[in-house]
């Protein structure tokens, strides 16, 4: 039971610090508790009983600053003001969604291509990171106005699919609003966690989290055996959700109403009247099957199959997602235990149905699919508040992380889909003699050559203590932790020197770019051996070369004029080899080389064996 007291100095009530779930979305945010008493979690409402937060952000011209409900109307009066969808700008930089850009109606800079993006308004420039936070302030005041007490530790959930750069960027976002964030969990486990799915540790089960929002559709796979959430697979479209169904509404009656078509270019708040109805009607057809709404003074109407028909394609979109999320995790429609639905949109009867037919099962929809993220996310505040010992959560590594070695070469220390936390040290050495200093390039993708790849950090181990080559040991760790961020280290160990980093990248991936570098990796396959294979033999021929000048220099003397003619002549053919694109070549000029410096090597070894003894009495 959770104390409560009174303080007695100010008469208020005391409680034990609550941490509250918050589902940070793209088109609703909203915070959830676990209710002291009742053991249940509940969603937080305002005066009025709105739970849902619009994540909206108006700049009003004197420097007033709006969020939520109030935000709103001002979509409508002041598009280039408010800003919405911020969410799917986090961690991005302007390179990965100029694409897009036609979906704001705000303004993004786009100075430098590789950084991160901001937004401007007036003089003044935010990043994603600050706007998100305005979110979570007012989410947070809405909790402490309720709660009547400080609120300012956190869960936060991110799409399965959010990378590096975008949790570290909710993170920082909740910083910012004054929240400690415990821990950053993946949406579709809250939602399942909202349906105490994997509360009991002796079940196992396989898990589609349906999640279609206000903009993106997500499936999930998730396997959930003794305690431990695994995601299987994710797939989904970032530009897929109930906005389209509006959309879709909306250029429908445009097709019968060829006045307004011409009259939007003089009224430019009549788009935004019309999508406001579309919603309207849309929600009302999900539980009636007629609505009209008026526009303009015109009564207009829609029913359910009219509806249907308009959105059917974009379901059927959805359902593709969903297959190759079966495919990818090797499962088949049959494989999945339970079908989970979260997101506004999944109200749609026609979404209920196909998904249901899809996954040929009953769905779990008991609940507010708006607020699902929310009441899991809460629960799994409970449990790190360590009211629930039962429960860990699993993530996976969406491409592999690795580092540079010798020739350009992706060395993978963390490879794709390994589940988080996870740790993994691998042993390196130098290259050259007396070398001081070793520079550790941590790369993230698919392919065999880094160049290919994307960097994420780079640092150089300093101090190593000078020895010849080959000698130094040094050991690169890699440590994912829970919430999916990276801490490279590298240690010498002969000498102790050490160094690490906290990999925050640049920007993130978008999930296209995943997709694109996993696809590349697949049709390059044959291309990366070829080119592998040859960095290789080059950098075995280059260190043979080395190795040889060096022999030579110290035991020329050891040495026949002719055996001399002979390895300079073979080191200068495999010179010329290293330079031509034909791995065979150099493999057969090391050989080449070996074979002639074989018995001399043999012949030096003897000697310096020989002479070791020299200096010892043997008895
Ligand atoms: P997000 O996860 O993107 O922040 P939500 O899960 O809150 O968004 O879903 C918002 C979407 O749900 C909007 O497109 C909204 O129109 C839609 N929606 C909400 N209620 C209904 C309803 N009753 N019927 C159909 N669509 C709905
Ligand atoms: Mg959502």
């Amino acid at each position: 039971m959770p104390k409560i007291g009174i303080n007695i100095a100010t008469g208020s009530l005391q409680q034990p610090e609550m941490i509250v779930g918050i589902d940070l979305g793209t088109t609703n945010s909203l915070v959830a508790l676990l209710h002291p008493d009742s053991r249940t979690p509940i969603v937080l409402r305002d005066q009025n009983g709105l739970a849902l937060v619009p994540s909206l952000v108006y700049f009003g011209e004197q420097g007033e600053l709006l969020v939520g409900e109030e935000a709103r109307p001002f979509l409508r009066t002041h598009p280039e003001r408010t800003i919405f969808s911020v969410k799917r700008l986090l961690g991005k930089s302007y390179k990965d969604i100029k694409d897009h850009q036609q979906h704001y109606a705000y303004k993004i800079l786009d100075e430098e291509q590789d950084s991160l993006v901001k937004i401007q308004m007036g003089d003044r420039f935010y990043s994603p990171v600050e706007l998100s936070s305005y979110i979570l302030k007012e989410l947070k005041s809405r909790a402490e106005h309720m709660l009547k007490t400080t609120v300012s530790k956190a869960v936060i959930t991110v799409p399965a699919y959010f990378n590096d750069a975008q949790r570290q960027a909710t993170r920082d976002a909740g910083k910012l609003a004054g929240l400690d964030v415990l821990r950053i969990i993946n949406e579709p486990t809250a939602a399942s966690l909202a349906y105490g799915l994997g509360t009991d540790p002796q079940q196992q089960k396989t898990i589609a989290v349906y999640d279609l929002g206000g903009g993106t559709f997500d499936i999930s796979l998730l396997r959930i055996s003794n305690g431990i959430f695994e995601v299987l697979s994710t797939n989904g479209d970032t530009y897929l959700g109930g906005d389209d169904f509006d959309r879709a509404i909306v250029d429908h009656w445009l097709q019968k109403q060829p006045t307004w078509l011409t009259s939007l270019q003089e009224n430019a708040t009549l788009l935004a009247s019309l999508r406001l109805a579309a919603e309207e009607v849309k929600r009302k057809l999900s539980d009636e099957s007629s609505a009209s709404v008026s526009i303009a003074g015109q009564s207009v109407s829609l029913n359910r199959e009219q509806f249907n028909e308009l959105v059917a394609p974009l379901v059927d979109r959805s359902l593709q997602c969903c297959q190759k999320a079966l495919q990818d995790a090797g499962l088949s429609s049959k494989d999945i235990d339970e079908v989970v639905m979260v997101g506004g949109s999944t109200r749609v009867p026609l979404v209920k149905q196909q998904v249901a037919a899809f996954f040929d099962k009953p769905l779990n929809d008991t609940l507010h699919p708006d607020e699902v993220v929310a009441l899991g996310a809460a629960v799994q505040a409970d449990i790190l508040a360590g009211n629930n010992k039962e429960l860990l959560l699993l993530d996976i590594t969406p491409l592999s992380l690795g580092i540079e070695t010798m020739g350009g070469l992706m060395d993978v220390l963390i490879p794709r889909n390994s589940k988080i936390p996870f740790k993994v040290g691998r042993q390196y050495t130098t290259q050259k003699d007396g070398q001081g200093s070793m520079r550790i390039s941590v790369f993230q993708g698919e392919r065999d050559l880094v160049a290919d790849n994307r960097k994420l950090a780079e640092f150089t181990l300093k101090g190593i203590p000078g020895m010849p080559a080959g000698f130094p040991k040094v050991e690169v760790s890699f440590l994912i932790n829970a919430d999916g961020i990276l801490t490279v280290r590298a240690k010498e160990l002969r000498s102790g020197v050490e160094q690490s980093i906290e990999v925050k990248p640049q920007y993130g991936l978008t999930d296209a770019e995943v997709e694109r570098m996993l696809l590349e990796s697949i049709t390059h396959a044959g291309d990366d051996i070829k080119k592998r294979a040859l960095t290789e033999a080059r950098t075995e021929g280059e260190l043979l070369l080395g190795q040889t000048e060096k022999f030579i220099a110290k035991n020329a003397s050891l040495l026949s004029k002719e055996e001399l003619l002979r390895t300079a002549e073979a080191m200068q053919s495999l010179q010329l080899s290293l330079t031509l694109e034909d791995k065979d070549l150099i493999q057969r000029q090391i050989e080449a080389l070996n074979e002639i410096s074989r018995p001399y090597a043999e012949r030096a070894m003897d000697q310096a064996v020989s002479g070791a003894l020299k200096g010892k009495s043997l008895q």
